[in-house]
């Protein structure tokens, strides 16, 4: 996603395009209905970063007061954990991380970054903190050096280039005939669904977070793409605090605790193995992943 540690006087319906690319641009339409974003409070310091430590305490949210979205759920991502959300569409995946970045802040409860509450930092150092790797990565319409240097626009040339290397996408790019200077987005170069989400990956290493939220960030992909990229997604995640969440069981598998989220609550909790042990709600969608899978075969 775009980064948003810019000051954020840039236009209202670009920022509020920006907090919903987190996820379905679809709803653009209801979000423009959204109140005034949050806003700081006048003593906000700077969050600060010690290994990354995300928990959501006891978090109730609705976008409106009629529906309650999230209706007291605690998740708590240790310093350089994993933790992964599962749940139908429309579960409230979506919701937490918009949350984690204060776009909203919670009904009730609280969401704390290293111990310290969201609410009372400032959105700047909040934003900085955390990397986000969307579904769809937005490129502006500039050079792929501009898009990868989005992430932290003071890193040197040398940094943009380390970055690319490790998305996987610098050999890609020195093959195009203006490299880096290379225009992409709707007025240049088209990048496939892959190569867009590396730039994606190598804008979010520049940033270089403490804590990573990946939004279905392998679901556009075909299977192939998806298992590449999901390389350099856990390379990504090395050392940093990683909350993920996957439309593709297969790609969690790995994760340290993996959440059910089922009307509002934790339905289910658990390791992969001990999720499929118990048999539930996660064992019958990973069934009947798999049998879809080997239906495609
Ligand atoms: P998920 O990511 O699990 O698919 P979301 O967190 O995006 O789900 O959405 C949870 C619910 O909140 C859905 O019913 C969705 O329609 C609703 N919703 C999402 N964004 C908004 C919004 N900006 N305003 C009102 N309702 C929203
Ligand atoms: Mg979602």
């Amino acid at each position: 996603m775009l980064q948003i540690t810019q000051p954020l006087n840039f236009l209202g319906t670009v920022y509020r395009e920006i907090r919903q690319s987190l996820v379905d641009m679809g709803e653009m339409f209801d979000l423009l209905a959204q109140p005034a974003e949050v806003q700081d409070k006048p003593d906000a310091g700077a969050l600060a970063v010690k290994g990354g430590a995300v928990e959501l305490r006891d978090v109730v949210f609705g976008y409106d007061d009629a529906r309650p979205i999230l209706k007291g759920v605690s998740i708590s991502v240790p310093a350089g954990g994993s933790v992964a959300l599962v749940g139908a569409s429309g579960s409230g995946k979506s919701t937490i991380g918009r949350l984690l970045f204060r776009f909203y802040d919670v009904g009730n409860g609280a969401l704390l970054i290293d111990e310290q509450d969201v609410r009372d930092v400032t959105q700047d150092s909040l934003h900085a903190a955390i990397g986000v790797v969307p579904q769809d990565t937005v490129l502006f319409n500039d050079t792929i050096y501009y898009n990868i240097a989005y992430g932290r626009p003071e890193a040197t040339r040398a940094e943009v280039e380390e970055a690319a290397k490790a998305a996987k996408i610098y050999d890609f790019v020195q093959g195009l005939p203006d490299g880096f200077d290379t225009k992409v987005g709707e007025r240049g170069l088209k990048l496939s669904g892959g190569e867009k989400q590396r730039v994606g990956i190598a804008r979010t290493i520049l940033k270089n977070p403490a804590i990573l939220l990946l939004d279905e960030a392998t679901s556009a992909l075909d299977s192939e793409t998806e298992a590449e990229i999901q390389h350099e997604l856990a390379a990504m995640g090395q050392g940093r605090t990683v909350l993920s969440i996957a439309h593709r069981l297969s790609t969690i598998v790995e994760a340290d605790e993996i959440v059910v989220l089922h009307e509002g609550v934790v339905a289910e909790r658990g390791t992969h193995a001990e999720l499929l042990a118990a048999n539930g709600r996660y064992g019958a969608l990973w069934h009947r992943q798999q049998a879809e899978d080997d239906a495609a075969a």
